[in-house]
């Protein structure tokens, strides 16, 4: 069932969002050649606690860190580790959200390590302005097909390809919530957009197949043939004046 927020409600859900948001920015400033992935964990964390916030990722269905951070070909839910060490030319995907005051956020945002190769800084670039172009389309009276088709046709045209297998969600009292939003569809499908709908628009998108593959750890999600991944998210109401996205910093 999709729940529909009031415009007070919506109001509500902005510290979670804001402070969704910093945590990022914050884990995102982090990304450095020579840094671990739990160092970076560690960042957000002490940063949603001390907002007076819960970082809601953790344990969440048993996930070990406060933020998924993924390297690479991991398209998402990367277990943050003191193993895993960035390098000059990596891309770091980071996904953070937080709850406070019984409301969530939740965003990601891929980061280049130093410099990177032309095809990582492609990657990254294009699932940055395919979410931008799903939340153009997000408009009350569209539908959530419309959000997908805007997203999966600018990437493809762009040579890159949607995940299927994982989609974004509304947001609210709960991290997830109805309605699913695909990354991919039929505009003019789907459940209607109405005002006071809060959802999490999320692309991922892969450098080659669209195919990803579980590793045995039960959490971390890699591209089927090993190429890059990217994925960026925000939480965004629906106003009627249009989509006003709530995980700004
Ligand atoms: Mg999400």
């Amino acid at each position: 069932m999709i729940l529909v927020k009031t415009a007070k409600e919506v109001e509500a859900m902005k510290p979670a969002c804001q402070i969704s948001a910093e945590a990022l920015r914050l884990g995102g400033e982090a990304v450095k050649p020579g840094v671990t992935t739990a160092q970076i964990d560690k960042i957000i964390y002490d940063y949603i606690v001390s907002q007076g916030a819960r970082p809601n990722f953790k344990g969440l269905g048993g996930f070990p860190g406060s933020a998924c951070i993924s390297v690479n070909d991991v398209v998402i839910h990367g277990i943050p580790s003191h193993g895993i060490v960035l390098h000059e030319g990596d891309i770091v995907s980071i996904d953070t959200g937080a709850a406070v005051h019984g409301w969530n956020g939740d965003n990601a945002a891929t980061f280049a390590c130093g410099a990177v190769a032309e095809n990582a800084q492609h990657i990254m670039d294009v699932t940055k302005e395919a979410l931008a172009r799903g939340i153009a389309a997000a408009q009350p009276g569209n539908r959530v097909g419309d959000i997908g088709a805007a997203v999966q046709q600018y990437v493809e045209a762009n040579g890159l390809s949607v995940v299927r297998t994982f989609v974004g969600h509304g947001v609210g009292r709960k991290l997830h919530e109805d309605p699913e939003v695909p990354n991919f569809g039929t505009a003019g499908h789907g459940p209607r957009l109405v005002a006071g709908m809060v959802i999490a628009i999320e692309p991922m998108v892969n450098e080659g197949t669209h195919v990803v593959k579980e590793q045995p750890d039960g959490w971390t999600i890699k591209t089927a043939d090993g190429k890059l991944s990217a994925h960026f998210e925000h939480t965004i109401a629906i106003t009627p004046k249009g989509p006003v996205i709530l995980t700004q910093v």
